[in-house]
């Protein structure tokens, strides 16, 4: 008898099992998608939206179109949790859901702890989606006045979305704001030294400044203070802090990663329910645990579609290797980028090139399904 496959968001690394959805319709399974949004937004490519180098058609995916052309079910809303008991998912509309099977690609979030007052012109880099209602807003202000422009993170989206948001200014042709970023103790600390020297060159040789060796303590509709007490008057914000894996876990009573992530074991499978599997940002997979980078995702998608698979029809599961080191390139807005693989590090033209490449075609493959299937 079909069994009822349930999917918590279409992320990348449900790209597999989503352009595959009639073969589980095929063996009498039904599959139901729950997201936030009809559209699934890449955020490798984020930044460069931001600043207009990509539109948002470039960038997005049409998720509800796939599932539905295919015979299954989109369901628009948040899963706020999970009662894994009684196998049912709750959204937050008051909607419930129940399955046999379920997976979980719900992505991370921004903390947004350090927002103590008002948040109107508060930004955080995560959805993706959003970004685009911080480009309107922006040139709206630019066009006006010499704007301050606050970056509170000192990783790699907050060097992306100040790089970009100097270009995004520079093409507008209005006033060019002033740009600081609030990097923590020191600016991209996760990376090798030449990368923290390259990046914060790059940033410095445009005007933006980078505020190292003090901790943001609070942000406020215009103003950012540090923990040693010092002020800033900013008048827009942007949240580029560490992300988090998606909530919904520790609310479902899941056996969880020390980040809040589901723990799963090496067949990308909850530790606690075998019927829930999980993948992307939002898991914390157990054998070794994962960098939030999209290369990650991307490599458990065929594990996770034959797992699905295997869980409905009482089959073997497959194990996921997360394979060697990966290669990031950061778009740094101005036509260069900087490329990190292991000690090969460099910046310039043709590291965007590379990134360019490498995520367009990525992007092309991904928006292929909505034609093929
Ligand atoms: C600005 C920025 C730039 C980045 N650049 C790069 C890069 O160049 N290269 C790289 O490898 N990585 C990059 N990353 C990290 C990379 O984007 C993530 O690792 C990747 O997006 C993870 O994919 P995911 O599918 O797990 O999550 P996401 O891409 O976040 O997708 C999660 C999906 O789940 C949905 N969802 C969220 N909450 C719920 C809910 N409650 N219920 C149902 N659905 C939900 C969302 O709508 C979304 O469709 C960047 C991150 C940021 C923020």
């Amino acid at each position: 008898m079909g069994k009822h496959l349930v999917l918590v968001g279409g992320g990348h690394a449900h790209m597999v099992t989503l352009a595959n959805l009639d073969k589980f319709m095929e063996k009498g399974h039904n599959v139901t998608v729950i997201g936030p949004s009809i559209r699934h937004y890449y955020s490798g490519m984020g930044p460069g939206m931001f600043s207009r180098i990509y539109t948002p058609d470039d960038i997005r995916f049409a998720t509800q179109r796939v599932v539905e052309k295919q015979g299954g079910s989109f369901i628009l809303g948040k899963v706020t949790r999970i009662d894994p008991e009684e196998k049912m998912v709750y959204l937050d509309s008051g909607k419930t859901v129940s399955y046999d099977v379920l997976s979980f690609n719900a992505g991370s979030y921004v903390p947004q702890a350090a927002v103590t007052g008002e948040d109107k012109d508060i930004y955080a880099v995560k959805p993706i989606e959003r970004l685009l209602e911080a480009q309107v807003r922006i040139l709206e202000l630019v066009s006006r006045n010499k704007i301050s422009v606050g970056i509170i993170g000192g990783g790699a989206s907050a060097l992306e979305i100040s790089g970009n948001l100097w270009r995004l200014c520079k093409d507008s042709g209005k006033n060019r704001p002033h740009i600081q970023v609030f990097a923590g103790k020191k600016f991209m600390s996760r990376y090798p030294e030449k990368v923290n020297k390259l990046a914060r060159r790059s940033l410095t040789e445009r005007g933006i400044k980078v505020i190292e060796n003090h901790y943001v303590k609070e942000v406020e509709t215009g103003q950012v203070t540090l923990e040693s007490g010092q002020a800033y008057d900013v008048d827009f914000i942007f949240l580029a802090l560490g992300v988090r894996p998606s909530p919904i876990f520790a609310a479902s009573d899941l056996p969880t990663g020390p980040d809040g992530g589901l723990r799963v074991n090496q067949y990308l499978q909850s530790t606690g329910y075998p019927e829930i599997f999980g993948g992307g940002d939002c898991i914390y997979f157990e054998e070794k645990p994962l960098d939030k980078v999209g290369v990650y995702a991307v490599r458990e998608n065929p594990v996770i579609y034959h797992n699905l698979m295997a869980a409905l029809e009482e089959t073997a599961l497959q194990p996921f290797d997360p394979g060697g080191d990966y290669l990031l390139i950061f778009n740094l807005g101005d036509g260069t980028g900087i490329l990190v693989k292991q000690r090969l590090i460099f910046r310039g033209r043709l590291a965007f090139k590379i990134k360019n490449y490498i995520d367009t075609k990525f992007m092309k493959k991904f928006q292929s399904i909505e034609n093929s299937s």
